[in-house]
């Protein structure tokens, strides 16, 4: 007998109000997890997340509770940094102060592999390159934003994003690793044909510890000021015939996709 995970209850709660349905907990021998009394619609619950992220994300969260040495920035900084990035337990105390000084000299933009380039010819910069490079920064970008009327307290900080920020484009390309990901999860597809249901409903929950680049889209991870061209996807999604509608929510921003078979719409606070 399986039980109802909290995931799982919320996420068919999500289903029913959208739809206006009613569902089952079914799952009690490994099959779909939920199921409408009628039979015409099944629902399966799924997560999408990494181990390796998670363990890089805990330790950046206890560097982040000990706090950073006092810097005074001019504007802020989104700051990428690998997901699997190995001693992120200091990161935010090595790299605030590194980040302070680059701007001081006049720089707005760092790259990890013309810093190296940099360094290796012995450049200007390479003290300030150097620890940058060690804590495993990949990318950053200033971002004066010097007006901000709608948040007069507003003070200038280090926007630390683990993932690799420039490699995804916008939401269809974050959509297109999603499936990728699905594709692996092959049981999924399978209980919901089993089902027989006309309605095969897969719903997945994203998570901080989700690859950034399949989250992004969904986790308000960055500032607003940062999300233009990551609304709905535009495109079809590459689902498994098994599967008639697609979920996707971030659990912590609780922001989401359902895709219908036909159209996507968006999902706020659902
Ligand atoms: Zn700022």
């Amino acid at each position: 007998m399986n039980q109802e995970r909290p995931n799982e209850a919320i996420a068919k709660q999500v289903v029913e109000r959208v739809m206006g349905i009613q569902l089952e907990h079914a799952d009690t021998h490994g099959g779909v997890d939920y199921m409408s009394t009628d039979g015409t619609v099944a629902l399966e619950v799924t997560a999408v997340t990494d181990g390796e992220k998670q363990s890089a994300r805990h330790a950046l969260s206890r560097s982040k509770a000990k706090g950073s040495p006092t810097t005074t920035l001019q504007g802020c900084w989104l700051v990428f940094v690998s997901d699997t990035q190995p001693g992120m337990k200091t990161f935010m105390q090595r790299v605030p102060p590194a980040i302070a000084e680059l701007e001081f000299v006049g720089e707005t933009y760092f790259d990890d592999q013309r810093a190296a380039a940099h360094v290796i010819e012995k450049g200007e910069l390479s003290r300030i390159y150097r620890p940058l490079l060690d804590a495993g920064v990949e990318r950053a970008v200033y971002q004066p934003h010097p007006d901000r009327p709608e948040d007069p307290d507003h003070v200038h900080r280090i926007w630390t994003s683990t993932g690799s920020g420039g490699s995804v484009s916008g939401s269809d390309e974050s959509l297109d690793r999603l499936m990728e990901e699905l594709n692996e999860k092959p049981d999924n597809p399978t209980k919901l044909l089993a089902s027989g249901a006309e309605q095969r409903h897969l719903f997945v929950w994203l998570n901080d510890d989700t690859w950034y680049n399949i989250a992004r889209p969904l986790s308000r991870e960055s500032p607003s000021w940062a999300d233009d061209g990551w609304g709905l996807p535009t495109t079809k999604p590459q689902l498994d015939p098994s599967i008639t509608h697609l979920w996707v929510v971030h659990d912590r921003s609780r922001l989401g996709w359902l895709w219908d078979g036909e159209k996507w719409q968006e999902l706020r606070d659902p």
